[in-house]
């Protein structure tokens, strides 16, 4: 049984993680970038982000001084027992943050909309945000945070099914130009498309695919695959690099994730990922032993099933 103290232990380590350290496949699809780079200013400023990273490693850090808004995302084995419940849960995840803004120390960024006042933790009404999903088979609690900055880079339009893939690169360049000319994306960013679903789940999709998948990792429909590097590739040919500086790198990676809509529209958002692409996960073993990981592993074959049956991932695990 895991109980509450440990789902709180959990989610303070992770947040000072994420906040510090960079994800080493994050890192490296920046180093790939440093030698691709012809921009001058645009090439100092990836080594300028390299050695920051470094610097903030270190000096146990964090390598932005805008925290962004921490936030969680939480996947629960059905076999996995928790004593506090959901709510008990919630106040876990609620009260590290709170710790971890005052012991990292995080920017307490969350205020009020309208009245500004804050709590100076980083929590209030609706934040943290915790989204939830479920995984067949297992036993374990996984919980992720992301830290994500930027009030920019994020944009949604409702296409038409007959704008097809021409209209998907459109939106896609049109943000990226709309946002990146000015660095307001504070780029090179793993750039999230979300496809299909509702409005709000079409949002959804795209920051999960920005926040949640490893740079390298490709969307397991070949053809969606297809589409993801030759987005990164339009983004990298637009003319812009670095923080809007003149150069080729705007996009580390880009994840696509699609979900069921209405047969007359093709929704699609964007979500830019910057350059401080902050997130860490913990699983919780049903003895209460945790292990601390950068790749949240949230789109497991169950996430993306496609209709009543779905595929197990244990039998998907024995054949690899
Ligand atoms: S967008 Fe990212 S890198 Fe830029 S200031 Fe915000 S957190 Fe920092």
């Amino acid at each position: 049984m895991i109980d509450n103290a440990t789902i709180e232990e959990a989610a303070y380590e992770i947040m000072k993680k994420a906040a510090i350290d960079i994800p080493e496949d994050y890192l490296e699809g920046i180093r790939g970038m440093v030698d691709l780079e012809t921009g001058d200013l645009s090439a100092f400023v990836l080594k300028a982000m390299l050695d920051n990273y470094e610097t903030a490693t270190e000096d146990r850090r964090p390598m932005c001084a805008d925290t962004g808004l921490p936030r969680y995302w939480v996947k629960v084995g059905d076999a996995a027992r928790f004593s506090g419940g959901f709510t008990g849960f919630e106040r876990a995840l609620r009260a590290a943050t709170a710790r971890a803004t005052h012991d990292v120390p995080l920017r307490p960024n969350r205020v009020h909309p309208l009245w500004r006042n804050e709590h100076n933790n980083n929590v209030g009404i609706n934040a943290p945000e915790v989204e939830w999903s479920f995984e067949p088979d297992v036993d374990w609690i996984d919980i992720t945070t992301v830290h994500k900055g930027g009030l920019f880079g994020t944009d949604y339009r409702m296409l038409f099914p007959g704008d097809g893939i021409d209209g998907i690169k459109r939106f896609f360049l049109d943000t990226l130009i709309a946002f990146g000319k000015r660095g307001l994306a504070c780029q090179p960013a793993i750039v999230g498309v979300g496809l299909g679903g509702s409005k709000d789940t079409c949002m959804q999709l795209g920051k999960q695919a920005a926040c949640l998948r490893a740079v390298g990792d490709r969307n397991p429909d070949p053809k969606i695959a297809e589409l993801e590097l030759e987005l990164k590739e339009l983004g990298n040919s637009i003319g812009m690099g670095a923080m809007g500086f003149v150069g080729s790198s705007m996009v580390v990676d880009c994840h696509i994730e699609v979900g069921f809509t209405h047969t007359g529209g093709m929704p699609m958002s964007v979500h830019t990922f910057c350059l401080s692409s902050r997130r860490a996960t913990a699983r919780i073993a049903a003895d209460g032993s945790i292990a601390y990981r950068s790749d949240p592993q949230w789109f497991t074959p169950y996430m993306r099933r496609e209709t009543i049956e779905w595929p197990s991932q244990r039998a998907l695990d024995k054949s690899a």
